[in-house]
């Protein structure tokens, strides 16, 4: 419903078609994406309450949670949808969500209003104190994000920080995420058009100093960016990376790996790896992929996962989980290259658990993972 003008999705665009998936699609992607090794998955859904009132998105939580195809199991659900009402924040807590993820898109209110000249999202009180509502209605895990390009970068930084700064001192929890998106060429968006694009060098530094100011906070690198800024940021405070990426309505279900359905795409990722080779990567850049969603699972979230965070102690249980959740992904999907890199990568990290009995106990785990023994066991 939206006139947003940086996406193909907006009002005015009659050539991008627009699809709707029932929920033996939303089925059928599920499986596709566990088949890949997901554990954790973001709903993204365009803001029409017609067609796509929140009932939908709900009876979609209630079938991603049903799916377990084989070892696979969909274990956090994140919802990127529109800003809403405190009584449909609640719902979703109620349908166990993971994060709920609001991109500001710019704090700027002039140009966000001529950036949304239409539909609900232009006004921007609403938009903006979203979060607030959010967490009203009990959700306590929120992620922040601005689409860079869009303004100045100084004044969107400084926005980010506020609105983080806000969050913690009203409501005692500051954001679980903050996504670092830029504007992307897209059907009919082309980014030259924005003239406040900014370059590699400063999308690092935004990016380090982000990780310096909010340092509890998870920060996301979507494969928007290519291989190399990736791998740049991840050395610089980017703490979550997505793999596999599809942007188009439905586009995982029925199409091989090297298939890239582009009809209902809302952009072209820019990293095309498949999650294998993105987890391969990591690992061969020193990093643990892990494929942890405990905290959520365990009722750490909020203000109780903010206070492990600070101090560091929930180190204590990212360590262990991070290296059983990686075995499960190489017993079950891993190739046989990730798998022997992975396992050299377990055996050298278990040794690094400081206390014997966490290190038994994930040792034991593991070993139960690769005879078929499964648990669901946490930290
Ligand atoms: S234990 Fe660590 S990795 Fe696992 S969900 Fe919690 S913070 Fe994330």
């Amino acid at each position: 419903m939206n006139g947003c003008v940086y996406c193909p999705y907006h009002h005015q665009n009659k050539t991008i078609p627009r699809k709707k998936l029932t929920q033996e699609e939303v089925r059928a992607e599920v499986i596709a994406l566990q088949d890949m090794g997901h554990k954790r998955l973001a709903i993204e859904a365009g803001e029409d309450p017609v067609n796509n009132p929140l009932e939908y998105i709900l009876e979609c939580i209630k079938t991603i949670y049903s799916v377990h195809h084989k070892n696979g199991d969909i274990r956090r659900v994140n919802v990127n949808i529109a800003a809403t009402t405190v009584e449909n924040y609640r719902k979703l807590k109620d349908a166990g969500i993971g994060t709920y993820i609001l991109f500001q898109e710019t704090y700027h209110k002039e140009s966000y209003e001529q950036l949304h000249p239409t539909g609900p999202k232009h006004n921007y009180a609403y938009h903006t104190e979203a979060m607030d509502r959010a967490m009203e209605g009990g959700i306590d895990d929120v992620g922040l994000g601005v689409l860079f390009g869009l303004e100045l970068y100084k004044y969107e930084f400084a926005g980010l920080l506020m609105h983080a700064e806000h969050l913690e001192a009203v409501h005692g929890v500051g954001p679980h995420t903050i996504s670092v998106p830029r504007l992307k060429k897209a059907d009919d968006i082309d980014p030259d058009q924005f003239d406040n694009g900014i370059d590699d060098d400063t999308f690092a530094k935004i990016t380090a100093c982000i990780r310096l100011a909010v340092p509890y906070t998870g920060i996301i690198i979507s494969t928007r960016e290519n291989e190399q800024v990736r791998s740049r940021l991840l050395h610089l405070g980017v703490s979550q990376v997505s793999g596999g990426s599809r942007t188009s309505v439905g586009g995982y279900a029925g199409y091989s790996a090297e298939e890239r359905p582009h009809d209902t795409e809302q952009f072209d990722v820019s990293d095309q790896r498949s999650l294998d080779e993105v987890v391969q990567w990591l690992m061969e850049n020193g990093h643990i992929p892990s494929f942890c969603t405990a905290c959520y699972r365990e009722g750490r979230t909020g203000d109780r996962f903010m206070s492990l965070c600070k101090n560091g102690q929930i180190l204590n249980c990212c360590h262990p989980n991070a290296l059983m959740t990686l075995s499960e992904y190489l017993e079950d999907y891993a190739s046989d290259s990730a798998k022997e890199i992975g396992y050299k990568m377990v055996e050298e990290e278990l040794k690094r658990i400081p206390k014997d009995k966490v290190r038994a106990i994930a040792e034991q785990n593991i070993q139960d993972i690769k005879n078929s023994n499964r648990r669901d066991f946490r930290f």
